[in-house]
């Protein structure tokens, strides 16, 4: 049976599509992203290398949404898989229907998308009802990343309007400075991005809880809630061993939610730390 793998690729609420194919003959299909299995690949494999190849796109993060099988009168069958791109690193442009577009799903009645996809799309719009998690995705991504360069694996993204303005992990090797930590960076990262010295409005999601210094800098910046994955009984200052965010002495409070994704963030620091005791 042949397998044809589908990607979908979600920022801010909207999704991309690809062009229809003329001469498909399976219903279930958007030409891209995705396409043939090669040998030795798995199917996510298959829908990275055609990411990369064709958007120049690095995807982590990809969840199999759903599969569908198509027969036809002649016998052809085919194996269709969905995905779900939850986070990548580079730059999609295009956004006219000859190539590839960026749509919501409300817009998807201009184009010209076979039924099965509506339905796929009504499915996946479900899916991404959760954001926090979706932003909490990209601070690990960025965590696991710190931990490859040897830095503590904590990971941060602000947001404001649905948009991703700063990012950055824990640089305190790199950095050889001990503040260097992954808020401090990503907060200075959207004030240069903003030309602010504010961030009102923004939302920051860190994998670890903030501790007292970037409590302290998330109130100077006025950011107005705060996400964060594991609980920090060492240092945490959110709600553990402090809640200056929310202390009414202080002259802003930020929200916030804390377990967000957590185990994901202590599994990363828990491998971290526990390679650098076999090494030492
Ligand atoms: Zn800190």
């Amino acid at each position: 049976m042949q397998e044809v793998v589908v990607g979908v690729l979600v920022e801010n609420g909207r999704m991309l599509i690809g062009r229809r194919r003329r001469d498909t003959r399976y219903e279930g299909t958007w030409e891209f992203p995705g396409g043939k299995i090669e040998a030795g690949e798995d199917a996510a494999d298959a829908l990275r290398r055609e990411l990369r190849e064709e958007l120049r796109v690095e995807a982590g993060d990809i969840e199999l949404l759903t599969t569908v099988e198509h027969r036809y009168d002649d016998g052809g069958q085919f194996h269709v898989r969905y995905y779900l791109v939850r986070s990548w690193r580079g730059e999609i442009r295009p956004a006219i229907w000859d190539e590839y577009a960026w749509v919501t799903p409300s817009e998807l009645e201009r184009y010209p998308i076979f039924e099965a996809n509506r339905r796929i799309i009504g499915h996946l719009h479900m899916r991404l009802a959760n954001d926090d998690e979706r932003y909490m995705l990209a601070a690990l991504e960025l965590a696991r990343s710190a931990a490859q360069k040897g830095e503590v694996p904590v990971g941060c993204v602000v947001v404001r309007d649905g948009a991703i303005i700063g990012a950055a992990h824990n640089r305190t090797e790199e950095l050889r400075m001990a503040t260097a930590h992954a808020e401090q960076l990503a907060i200075a990262d959207a004030m240069r991005r903003l030309d602010s010295k504010l961030l009102d409005g923004c939302t920051l999601y860190v994998t670890l809880e903030p501790c007292p210094m970037c409590a302290g800098a998330i109130v100077l910046a006025r950011i107005e809630r705060v996400v964060f994955g594991a609980h920090d009984p060492k240092a945490g200052a959110c709600e553990t061993l402090y809640t200056l965010t929310a202390d009414r002495r202080l002259n802003h409070r930020a929200k916030v939610r804390g377990g967000v994704l957590a185990d994901r963030a202590q599994e990363l620091l828990q491998e971290f730390f526990q390679r650098r005791r076999e090494q030492q």
